[in-house]
């Protein structure tokens, strides 16, 4: 299987009824690079940047933080590259950046709170992948935004160094795409404002599911005690979906749930075109996809999704039609 998945890495990722599905991948250190042209990846579409700080014994300079993100875009060789801003705390321990010992640290100071509260750090690693950027196009996203409100905040930070670096003369980015992480679900209900103001939206279904459930993702006693295929969880993906085509807002999804086949396939039903997942999944999932009907499913998930009597979990019904399509 693994040499008919290599023969797909050249392929078109159309569905047999000609839908495009823009198949990215997940990064985050530089041996990740090479799986780019290995899994035929159309890009990155999460670049965990916290991992260089991660496997760093002290807080990585400026400049090298610049020539980190230089590297990854000349490896990615002109394919795209989402960068997301540091997502420390919570799971993603920084040894040496320890706040104080929270109860809940899933819910506690971390990522863009974090980030906004320490503007040095966030400002010095944005002025390093405007830098490295430089004359190319670059993507950045944040993550954990609660409020539509961080955003702005980010974004005048991300000005002030646009204009800070060509007052001194630097080249910068000849595109700059900027995106929110869709990871908390008070974002739900602020759909249409977050698409106003950013790009796109990335959903991290990882973070998502585990807030929207309230399990912990860490905690194997309880995360797989709820369906990620289930009703709510796939209504709730749906929403966003159709915020992002009123909103004309690319929307991407780049959690694990990407990676796994009928996951995909109940994504690709749903309505969404792009995900991003870990590279050993792109072939199967694009093996999956080549072979799927997306309006005939489209029509079976809609019709589960919106019956409120049927009691089919969605994980069968996907089945059933994997089986008879
Ligand atoms: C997510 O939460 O789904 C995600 C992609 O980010 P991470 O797994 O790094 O928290
Ligand atoms: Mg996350």
């Amino acid at each position: 299987r693994q040499e008919q998945f290599r023969a797909l890495r050249s392929v078109e990722p159309l569905t047999k009824d000609g839908q495009r599905i823009s198949l990215l991948m997940n990064a985050g250190l530089l041996v990740d690079l090479p799986q780019l042209a290995e899994s035929g990846a159309e890009g990155i579409g999460l670049f965990r940047t916290e991992l260089q700080f991660m496997i760093a014994s002290t807080l990585p300079k400026a400049d090298e933080q610049e020539t980190f993100y230089r590297n990854v875009l000349k490896q990615a060789a002109g394919r795209v590259v989402t960068f997301r801003t540091l997502d420390i705390g919570g799971d993603k321990v920084v040894p040496y950046f320890r706040g104080h010992e929270e109860e809940n640290p899933a819910l506690g100071w971390r990522a863009i709170r974090l980030s906004l509260d320490r503007p040095g750090l966030l400002r010095t690693q944005l002025r390093a992948m405007l830098k490295a950027a430089a004359g190319t196009e670059l993507k950045l996203m944040v993550p954990m935004v609660t409020e539509v409100s961080e955003i702005a905040a980010v974004r005048e930070l991300l000005q002030k160094e646009v204009q800070h670096l060509s007052r001194f003369g630097h080249g910068l980015p000849r595109k700059l795409q900027f995106g929110a992480m869709l990871e908390v679900p008070a974002l739900l209900w602020q759909l249409d404002e977050l698409m106003a103001a950013v790009d796109f939206v990335s959903v991290g279904s990882n973070d998502l599911f585990q807030f929207a459930m309230a399990v912990d993702r860490g905690n194997a006693r309880v995360s797989d005690r709820f369906d990620t295929l289930g009703k709510p969880f796939l209504r709730l993906l749906r929403d966003i979906v159709r915020a992002g085509e009123r909103n004309n807002t690319p929307v991407t999804l780049c959690g694990e749930l990407a990676g796994k086949s009928i996951s995909a396939m109940a994504l690709i039903g749903i309505g969404f075109r792009s995900v991003s997942m870990s590279p050993a999944s792109i072939g199967p999932v694009k093996a999956m996809l080549l072979g799927l009907d997306a309006a005939a499913l489209a029509k079976v998930m809609n019709d589960a999704l919106d019956d409120i009597h049927a009691t089919t979990p969605i994980r069968e019904v996907l089945a059933h039609f994997a089986e008879t399509h």
